[in-house]
């Protein structure tokens, strides 16, 4: 059974209701959270908006980036404690929830290291002035998180706003909070004031939609899907806050007939099955040059077939989805697109032995789509992985911009100039040529456009999400 975590304490919440949290490898229950409520929600702002007027708002810059860089050392001190805690709360394979951990450990390293490098500048004005042009914290910042990556969420979302120099608030995802539990005690050992992170768990609808419409919050990161993402805007609309969205995507894989297919084949598989499939930016589409499609895709489906569902401890190449709920919506589409004749290229499988009660499914490979299926359009969020065929260049830019998202996207070509042109033209926040992912790319600026969202994190474009820019303007004669 665990409990909020407001001004440096666990605490039961005041409804005193709890409920059940499933690990997704076995389908049993392993513990219980607090169900927060508007008025844990109330306490952990105050919580927040005191540490920022105190002891956390004192902080120099470069004393926070110190606690958060010690913060990065306790991680790796505790490291597999929370691959285990990750693993048992999400299902996930050992070697992803050891990945995750590393990442997670490196969104402090490298927060840390930034905290005292978000420069101001002088702007050259009038005679007789001086204009300076500084960056300030928000103030309280609400995070609502997803449950696919909870310990990177909480380095990559929570940490940019505290290396800002903001107090946090975070509801995290329901299905899944033991790390960022667990995280946050590790961050009042190494030295953060109380009040400075604060966590109430608990069902989106109650504590997620009170922390969205609280007045004293002053900024708000939300990732998660794109309805809830709706409904988190316009509660930020109605007390007129700024907020980054982190939705879906349907990110596509394009592969020209002169890429290289070895190196292309495993990435193309990676790219969907990693997680699961439960990765904002799987990459869920591949679009072939037609005249090499059956031999590109001879080669995925290869690859595919060997593809293996466990659980954490087998560490296979997926684990079960998160939930009874996930494992109906990617069966729903599995169902609809054999129904509808599309052609299963291949199959992984669920490995023997795997507990009854687990939500695993099998990998699957559909080709060739129709354009305009439920297949293309739909994020499934599961490691269902769905081939078109395209004719041209101009051909691959329009499928690839056929979905409402742009998030990710990958162009696979050894020709420069079409890698150019179509990094330019492809609808997406980030563009891979020749590979796809990169370890976390903690560095790196990322965020959608269009349905997958706005804003950006990770690298230091996060941190001018979490800053107010002011400009001083001094006459001085
Ligand atoms: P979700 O939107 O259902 O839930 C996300 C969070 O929102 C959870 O903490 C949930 O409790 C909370 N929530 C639910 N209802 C709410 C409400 N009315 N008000 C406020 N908060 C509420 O999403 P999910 O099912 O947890 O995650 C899957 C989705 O997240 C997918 O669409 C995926 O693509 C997306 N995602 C995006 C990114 C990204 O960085 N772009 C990363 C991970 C996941």
């Amino acid at each position: 059974m665990t409990q909020h975590f407001i001004n440096g304490r666990h605490v039961a919440g005041r409804s005193g209701e709890t409920m059940a949290v499933l690990a997704p490898a076995t389908g049993e229950e392993f513990t219980r959270i607090a169900c927060g409520t508007a008025e844990d929600i109330d306490d952990a702002v105050k919580a927040a908006r005191a540490a920022y007027e105190g002891a956390w708002g004192r902080l120099t810059a470069a004393e926070r980036g110190r606690l958060i860089a010690k913060l990065g050392l306790k991680v790796l001190d505790h490291f597999d404690e929370l691959a285990k805690i990750e693993a048992q709360d999400t299902g996930k394979p050992m070697a992803q929830a050891r990945a995750d951990i590393d990442a997670t450990a490196r969104y402090f390293e490298f927060y840390g290291g930034a905290a005292d490098k978000v420069h101001g500048h002088i702007i050259p004005f009038l005679n007789g002035y001086n204009v300076n042009v500084i960056h300030e914290p928000h103030g309280v910042t609400g995070h609502i998180l997803p449950w696919n990556y909870p310990a990177q969420m909480f380095g990559r979302s929570l940490t940019a706003a505290l290396a800002m120099g903001n107090a946090v608030v975070l509801k995290p995802a329901e299905e899944a909070c033991q790390t960022a539990l667990r995280l946050a005690v590790l961050a009042s050992e190494v030295g953060f004031p109380d009040g400075a992170i604060n966590i109430v768990t608990g069902r989106g609808h109650e504590a997620g939609a009170a922390l969205s419409a609280h007045h004293g919050v002053d900024f708000m990161s939300f990732t998660g899907s794109p309805e809830v993402g709706r409904m988190v805007q316009h509660a930020c609309a109605e007390h007129l806050i700024p907020c980054t969205l982190e939705l879906g995507g349907k990110s596509p894989q394009i592969v020209f007939d002169d890429a290289d297919f070895d190196v292309a084949v495993p990435i193309v598989c990676k790219a969907i099955v990693q997680n699961t499939g439960q990765t904002c930016s799987a990459g869920s589409r591949v679009l072939v040059q037609s005249h090499v499609y059956d031999e590109f895709m001879g080669a995925v489906a290869k690859e595919f077939t060997k593809l293996r569902a466990g659980t954490p401890e087998m560490d296979l190449d997926c684990g079960p989805v998160i939930n009874a709920r996930q494992r109906g919506r990617v069966q729903s589409f599995v169902d609809q697109a054999r129904e509808a004749g599309i052609p299963v290229i291949a199959e992984g499988a669920i490995a023997q032995g795997v507990p009854n009660g687990g939500f695993y499914v099998t990998p699957t490979l559909f080709g060739k789509v129709p354009r305009g299926n439920r297949l293309e359009q739909e994020e499934v969020f599961g490691p269902v992985l769905a081939a078109f065929p395209f004719s041209d260049e101009a051909d691959a830019i329009k499928l690839a911009n056929s979905t409402e998202y742009g998030l990710v996207a990958a162009v696979w070509t050894r020709d420069g100039g079409r890698q150019q042109r179509v990094a330019k033209k492809v609808r997406a926040g980030q563009v891979f040529i020749n590979g796809y992912g990169a370890g976390g790319g903690i560095e790196l600026p990322f965020g959608g456009t269009g349905k997958s969202g706005h804003g950006r994190e990770k690298g230091f474009a996060a941190l001018e999400e979490f800053a107010v820019t002011k400009t001083i303007v001094h006459k001085h004669g």
